[in-house]
């Protein structure tokens, strides 16, 4: 694991570096990559106090080895509330992706089992010392952590700094074909760039560590 803030590890859950993120917060696991990331994520977590796995939003590549670490570490599970049903119950997320071939892809090979949500989260909730942000649009209940001190922001998928078919590095917004509502998710975005970030954490691509650039881009975006 590398240290991206204070207090805040980055992991890796994919073989591809930076390609599907989770955060380790002082003793809480944000995201849990796909249904292969189990072995992966445990063997980075080694040493560290995890007491809590939490989700950024219910969706394949983020919630596909929450069962499996929340069995394996004895953790609560902690989820946007609109997003609790889907974490629990995978056919919802199938439900609630846009069909299309890729999504149904992404959902055939990453997609986990379901586990019971001890908490659901909303904004204004703390999370080892960043506010839970309501930011739907990429998923129903789709939330961001924000510690004001220090300027941090985890945004999940909200945006990307990587591109997913691709790999090159670069802004953008997530795919439409795996965002059910993309006008909702630029509202999302707009609310987010209005903190002035420092640092931005992703589901999917490295940080940025320049406001600037960040608050520019999602200037840029159409209504
Ligand atoms: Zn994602």
């Amino acid at each position: 694991m590398k240290q991206v803030a204070d207090g805040v590890w980055h992991l890796d859950t994919f073989f591809l570096p930076n390609s599907i993120n989770a955060y380790l917060v002082d003793d809480v696991l944000i995201d849990a990559g796909t249904s292969h990331s189990t072995t992966k994520i445990l063997k980075q977590l080694q040493g560290h106090r995890v007491n809590t796995h939490a989700l950024t939003h219910a969706h394949p590549d983020h919630q596909g080895a929450s069962h499996e670490l929340c069995e394996n570490l004895g953790i609560p599970f902690w989820v946007g509330e609109r997003d609790a049903d889907a974490a629990e119950n995978p056919d919802l997320i199938r439900q609630r992706q846009p069909s299309h071939p890729m999504a149904r892809f992404y959902l055939r090979i990453f997609i986990g089992p379901g586990h019971p949500v001890d908490r659901k989260l909303s904004e204004g909730d703390e999370v080892a010392g960043f506010k839970v942000l309501d930011v739907p649009g990429h998923s129903a209940g789709h939330l961001a952590f924000w510690r004001e001190s220090d300027g941090v922001l985890i945004l999940g998928d909200v945006l990307a700094n990587i591109d997913q078919l691709t790999g090159f590095p670069g802004l953008h917004e997530p795919k439409p074909y795996l965002t059910p509502d993309p006008v909702e998710n630029r509202r999302s975005a707009r609310k987010l760039a209005a903190l002035e970030p420092k640092v931005v954490l992703f589901g999917h691509g490295g940080p940025v560590r320049n406001t600037k650039k960040f608050v520019d881009f999602v200037d840029a975006l159409p209504a």
